[in-house]
Parts: structure tokens; sequence; C-alpha cells
């Protein structure tokens, strides 16, 4: 066996195990490395082994007896049953205080439960959310540690340093107790699929009502990669709509069958909102959107039989429109993800930096923009803000954005293009800007068909009426 020597370890080294722990090599931090399946770890060695100080160890005994006290140990696996399966082999292992990190991507409530087990045998966890992708992973990832203060601060020093950094500051900070880091991951991911549902729906209108092709639409994206769109997500929509396919010749966008696929991250999101009761309608419409590009054989059947328009050409200034559009319905998105994080935050008592999360998703991670340092600005101004579009940068943002935005829902109705982001993205800011809605009508039938009661706008108290009988 090898003597003690690693500051840190990481099991599990699939793709982004194997970069998170050539990052940490890279800054000079003796690491051990351990896979099970021993093969990778071989491998893993052979490739990168000169790229820092590691401890290859084949056996998970030798992976802890390498680790220096408290041993802190990133587990990078599967997400689900592999991460317990992990953390059942690693326990009898370790000593009172060792530190387990799960930096996949596990459901929060998971998260809560297996820092309950691991405290029942005297051991500190956290649940960090890694955001960036291979990539990140390797060169600066977006980090979102939650859990046991006094275990983040053993780790700090590392997990800042493989931080992306943005003006200087580190895209990494301890978000809160037990689930927090991995809830504020699943909600970043389900900002994600909004963004990237926002885009899709900007293409298909562009492609049918604009009547243009993938390497005209690249060319709209770069453009738009220079104003208050610039972000991640834009620069690659225009890299992946400018690529050629080598065996058509054509964009290669166009030979690719349209059906998205998930993970479940968005799901999580979705499903958490409607139990908080907070309304999360672009996420959600971007999950529902996914299902539908699912039913691929269904809606080639409907495609020849349910009646709709065929899109024809658009009214001037369509592509401006469509930019104003996609940033007005983006603003929602995040105005919702983050009332969401705001709620689960007062729910569970974790006291939530909102700002800070704007701030380490500005480097590293797939939703990472410009935009994000005006979140930042709204939350250091107003830190218990309700809605980020009560903050007149947003407030100005969206009024100006609005004419065009409704022109964009309009013609994408009348010409039958579905657009559930755009859509529901305005009658939620519709629905939000209203002092008096209809929800006066549901509380009558609530009433009426079960004496539910209601509140009157005259009165204190709840009231009953005997609906029907003499009108
Ligand atoms: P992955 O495909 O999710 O998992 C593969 C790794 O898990 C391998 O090392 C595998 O070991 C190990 N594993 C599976 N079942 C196991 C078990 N029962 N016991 C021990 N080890 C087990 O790998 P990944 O794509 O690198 O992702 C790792 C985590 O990061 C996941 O939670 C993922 O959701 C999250 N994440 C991924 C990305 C991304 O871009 N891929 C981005 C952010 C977060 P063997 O080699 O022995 O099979």
């Amino acid at each position: 066996r090898r003597v003690v020597s690693s500051r840190i370890g990481v099991t599990g080294l699939a793709v982004m195990g194997a970069n998170l722990a050539r990052n940490i090599a890279r800054r000079g931090v003796p690491i051990a490395v351990h896979n099970r399946t021993t093969a990778k770890t071989r491998e893993f060695i052979e490739e990168f082994g000169d790229e820092g100080e590691f401890t290859a160890a084949e056996s998970l005994e030798d992976f802890v007896a390498a680790l220096e006290k408290p041993r802190r140990i990133i587990v990078m696996v599967k997400a689900g049953k592999p991460v317990d399966a992990v953390i059942a082999d690693l326990t009898p292992l370790l000593d009172e205080g060792d530190i387990i990190i799960d930096a996949g991507n596990s459901h929060f409530p998971d998260t809560v439960r297996r820092t309950e087990e691991c405290a029942a045998n005297g051991l500190r966890f956290m649940g960090i959310g890694v955001s960036g992708g291979e990539e990140g992973a390797l060169l600066g990832p977006s980090i979102m540690p939650g859990g046991d203060p006094s275990a983040y601060a053993e780790v700090e020093e590392i997990l800042t340093s493989i931080a992306a950094v943005v003006d200087g500051t580190p895209c990494c900070v301890h978000v809160g107790p037990g689930g927090a880091g991995h809830y504020v991951k699943m909600v970043h991911n389900g900002i994600e699929y909004a963004d990237i549902q926002l885009i899709a729906e900007a293409y298909d209108l562009l492609t049918h009502v604009g009547g243009l092709d993938a390497p005209a639409i690249s060319a709209i994206f770069e453009e738009w990669n220079s104003g208050d769109l610039e972000s991640f997500l834009i620069e690659i929509t225009a890299k992946v709509l400018g690529k050629t396919d080598e065996r058509t010749g054509g964009p290669l966008v166009d030979v690719i069958v349209d059906q998205a696929e998930q993970k479940g991250t968005g799901t999580w999101t979705a499903v958490d909102a409607l139990g908080l009761g907070v309304p999360l309608t672009g996420i959600t419409e971007a999950v529902f959107a996914r299902g539908l590009s699912a039913l691929r054989d269904e809606r080639r059947a409907a495609s020849t039989t349910l009646a709709g328009p065929t899109p024809g050409d658009g009214p001037d200034g369509l592509v401006d429109d469509i930019r104003q559009a996609l940033y007005a319905s983006k603003v929602v998105a995040y105005a919702q993800g983050f009332a969401q994080m705001r709620a689960a935050s007062l729910a569970n008592d974790w006291d939530l930096d909102l700002g800070a999360m704007a701030t380490i998703w500005r480097g590293g991670c797939i939703i990472r923009a410009q935009f994000l340092n005006r979140i930042r600005d709204a939350y250091a101004e107003h830190p218990d803000l309700d809605n980020l579009l009560m903050v007149p940068y947003f407030t100005e943002a969206v009024a100006n954005a609005q004419d065009a935005w409704r022109r964009v829902v309009v013609t994408a109705t009348q010409q039958g293009v579905a657009v559930p982001a755009f859509a529901s993205s305005l009658s939620y800011y519709d629905g939000y800007r209203r002092e008096r809605g209809p929800a006066n009508l549901i509380q009558g039938l609530r009433d009426f068909f079960g004496a539910h009661t209601y509140l009157r706008t005259d009165a204190e108290g709840k009231f009953h009426t005997r609906w029907g009988q003499d009108g």
C-alpha cells in the first residue's frame, strides 16, 4: 500500500470525474483516483498521469488509505443507486469527520437523505452541483456546493481553485446546508431547458415564417451574441446551425432527428415548482415541448390529418421582433427560476443568496451569460426581491420588448407555429401585472360545487353561498 499522500480523492473516472481529477491535479494538489472498473483507472493514469501528482488506487481500501485526514472524497459516479452503493462501500473504511462529496447530478431529496445517513455514521456529506459539461470540469466549472459549512471549509480552497473565474471572482460559493447545492444545480438545469427551448422556437420561426436556411440563421445568432443576448448557448447555436454535414454537404441540423432527449433534471425542477406552488411556465413548457418532440410517429400521422395554416411570409421586422421576444421570454424564465429558488429557500430555511447564485453562473456553466450580471446587481440592491421583473432594469427591458414580443406570438399563432415558451412567458407576464385577475370566478365555482368558501374584497372572514337555488 502507498503511504498517505493525497489531499483529496476522486472515485468515478468517467468523463466528468476524470476531468475534475485532472483539473485538481493541474493546480498542484496531490490526488488519489479510483474507478470501480480498474482498467479505467489504469487507462486514466496512462493517458494523464503526467499532468499531476496522482495516486492510482485499484481498491477502495487503497484509495481511502492514500488520503490525508480528514479524508475528502469526491464521488463522481452515475446519479441514483450507484451513489448509494459507493457511499455504502466507503462508510466502513472511513473515520469520524471524513467528508464524502457527491458531485454528480443527484436529486436533492436524495442528498438530504444521504446527509442524514452519513451524519448517523459520523461522516460529513456534501452535495455539490457541477456545471459546464466535460470541458467545464477540466478547465473550470461553475460549482454549487451544498452541505455542512465545516466540511465546505475543508474543501473550499481546492474547489475555488478549480472553478471558472469571472472578473477575478471564482464561480464557486457555499450555497447552503443539506440539499441546497443540488437544488440550485437542478434549477440551473431547468433554466437551461427554458433557454434552449426559447432558442429552438426562435429558430423554428426564422425557418418557417422567416423563410431562412440554417446558415442564414446561424449568422443572425452570431449577431445576437454581441448584444443583450450574449451567452454561451446563443454562441453555440450559431455554431451548430453553421455546421455543414460531411455526408450531405448541407447543414448538419437538417439531418438531425427532431426528438429531444432528457435526463430528468428539467422534470424535477417543474415537479418541485408544482409542489411549491410557484408558477414556472417557461421551464415546464420546455419539458413538455421535449415530450411532444418525442412523439415522432404520432406527429407524423397528425401532420397529414390535423388542419392548420401553412406558415408563409412574415411581417417586416420579423427577425428583430424575434430577438426581442427571445430576450423578454428569457427574462421571464429567469425571473420564474429565481422566484422558485427564493420559495425553496424560505420553505427549507436555506437562506440562499440569490445574487451569489447569479454570480457563480456567470462562468463555467451552460447558462453563462452577460445577463447574469444584471441579475447579480438586482439582488445586490434588493436582497429580498420577490420577482426580478420588478427591478427597473428588467421592468424597462420587458416594457421595451413587449410590442415585438406580442407581435411574434400573434404571428406564430396566426401561422400555426408552436411557441409554447414564448407564449406562456407572455401570459405569465400579463397575469403577473394584473391587479385583479379572474380567480374570483374560480373561487365562486369552487364554493358552488364544493363549499370551499371564498374571501370578499369588502369584508373580513370566509364566506359560503348557497348558489343556484334562487339565482
Ligand atoms: P456517468 O456515465 O454518469 O457514470 C459513469 C461512472 O459511474 C463510471 O465511473 C462508472 O464506473 C460509475 N458507476 C456506475 N455505477 C456504479 C456503481 N454501482 N458503483 C460504482 N461506480 C459506478 O458519468 P459522467 O457522465 O462522468 O457523469 C458523472 C456524474 O456527473 C453524473 O451524476 C452526471 O449526471 C453528472 N454530470 C454530468 C455532466 C456531463 O456533461 N456528462 C455534466 C454535469 C454533471 P464503471 O467504469 O466501473 O462503470
